[in-house]
């Protein structure tokens, strides 16, 4: 391979994202991957083909300790709906519940409106009876709930493949598929960077500037050039179900429908506590917060493919899924294992059935059947992203720990990069 301008290390909804956006004004652009092709995206294991599709608002990021997510997620909500509306990708804004079904949860729900104030997330409204719920989900029951109207759902393969096919078209940006970065050494110029192609062995080029948007291997990379970093992934297997749509009691709309968030114990036990004890217990490392289980809805047509309203709003499937819940072994199992676990799903039809049954009472246990597993990049002890410079080498950005909502911020994180380092 010929000597570059721009490396980006990972070919996911961050490393296509990135390369789209620097290729409006620069040039040179490699993007490397060891998976085959962009358009077997949807047989691969990734973050971005393994995760819920919601586009979320930015209701859950506190400024105070996610400052990126607090600030890049409701940007790269507004920016991603401008790009699927522009672009025809499929999505839609399907809106979303954000429900209590007990008094205790009340002060969550209010912590939740004050963050998404803070954020500046437009339009979210407290629903103060199940009536007031019931008008926008009928089968949906709580004694309030948060009505937020900008959050919904996306393709994330079709995404990826219009972020590829608009970049690949500016002539700009090349993919290197099915090579993975293995090393990396700081030289005059910039870096040398090594790649392993399967059956072809190593290769050697030279780059100006290096971006690490490895996902889940992003920990792994920034420490080939700085061995002390100190920020480790720490994987996060979410597994999901779903069910379809085939009787009255759990018809949908088609709304994103959560519970208000909680913390559970180390076994997953919901700890029904005031919030100030929750967050005390979070900081000692003894509780864990969660967004919960979730009801998403999904796009689609019976014939596989999509179709649109006479509007133009793109259809829902009948299916909806139900996650993600984290695997029971998550903590103790080796992260490097963690990574690769794809097929472990651990939790059973009930358990998704108990995590739901209070906000959604007519589905029935039978109504599940288990659908995917997704790990999530996120860092141990750390709950933002990681988005700097390298401490030793400037040229060099590294994005580490980019777990959700980081397919929503996915175009917001790449502008945000490309005003501060590449200016
Ligand atoms: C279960 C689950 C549910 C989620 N739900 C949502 C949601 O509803 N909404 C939302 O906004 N976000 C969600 N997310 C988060 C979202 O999927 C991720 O934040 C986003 O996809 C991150 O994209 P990425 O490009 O950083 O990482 P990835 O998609 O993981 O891509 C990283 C790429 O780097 C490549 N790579 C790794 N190592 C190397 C190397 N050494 N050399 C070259 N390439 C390398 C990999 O092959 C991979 O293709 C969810 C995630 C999970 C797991």
């Amino acid at each position: 391979m010929t000597d570059v301008q721009i490396t980006i290390v990972g070919a996911g909804a961050v490393g296509h994202a990135l390369a789209y956006e620097l290729s409006k004004t620069l040039d040179d652009i490699v993007v490397v991957d060891p998976h085959p092709n962009v358009h077997k995206m949807d047989e691969l294991t990734v973050q971005t083909t393994h995760n819920s599709g919601v586009i979320h608002a930015g209701i859950y990021y506190d400024r105070a300790d996610r400052p990126f997510k607090a600030r890049l997620c409701p940007q790269g909500n507004a920016k991603l709906y401008a790009f699927c509306q522009e672009h025809d990708v499929p999505h839609r804004k399907t809106g979303k519940l954000v429900v209590a079904t007990e008094a205790w949860q009340l002060e969550y729900l209010a912590d939740v409106k004050r963050v998404a104030d803070e954020n500046g997330v437009p339009g979210v409204e407290w629903l103060h009876t199940e009536d007031e719920i019931r008008r926008f989900e009928p089968n949906v029951q709580g004694i309030a709930a948060l009505h937020v109207p900008t959050s919904g759902i996306i393709d994330p393969v079709e995404y990826l493949k219009k972020l590829h096919n608009l970049s690949d078209s500016t002539g700009r940006v090349s993919f290197v598929y099915g090579s993975r970065v293995t090393d990396i050494h700081p030289v005059s110029s910039g870096f040398q960077v090594t790649t392993h192609t399967q059956g072809q062995g190593q290769e050697t080029f030279e780059t100006r500037f290096l971006i690490n948007a490895a996902g889940l291997h992003a920990d792994e990379v920034m420490k080939m050039l700085d061995a002390e970093s100190p920020h480790s992934i720490r994987p996060t297997p979410g597994e999901s179900a779903k069910f379809y749509r085939k009787r009255d009691g759990i018809e949908m709309t088609g709304m994103n429908v959560y519970p208000a968030p909680y913390v559970h114990d180390p076994n997953g036990e919901v700890l029904s506590i005031p919030l100030s004890e929750a967050r005390e217990r979070v900081k000692a490392g003894e509780a864990f917060y969660t967004l919960g289980v979730h009801l998403t809805p999904t796009l689609g047509d019976e014939k596989g493919g999509y179709t649109k309203d006479p509007e133009g709003a793109y259809l829902l499937d009948k299916t909806v899924t139900v996650g993600p819940a984290k695997n029971k072994y998550s903590d103790t199992k080796d992260p490097e294992l963690l990574k690769g676990d794809y097929q472990s799903l651990q939790r059973q039809p009930s358990y998704y059935h108990q995590r739901v049954h209070s906000f959604f009472p007519g589905l029935e246990e039978k109504d599940v059947e288990l659908h995917q597993v997704g790990v999530m990049a996120t860092i141990k002890g750390y709950p933002d992203w990681v988005i700097t410079s390298d401490r030793n080498h400037p040229a060099c950005v590294h994005l580490v720990g980019i777990d959700s909502p980081g397919l929503t911020g996915s175009l917001a994180i790449a502008e945000h990069v490309k005003r501060q380092y590449f200016p």
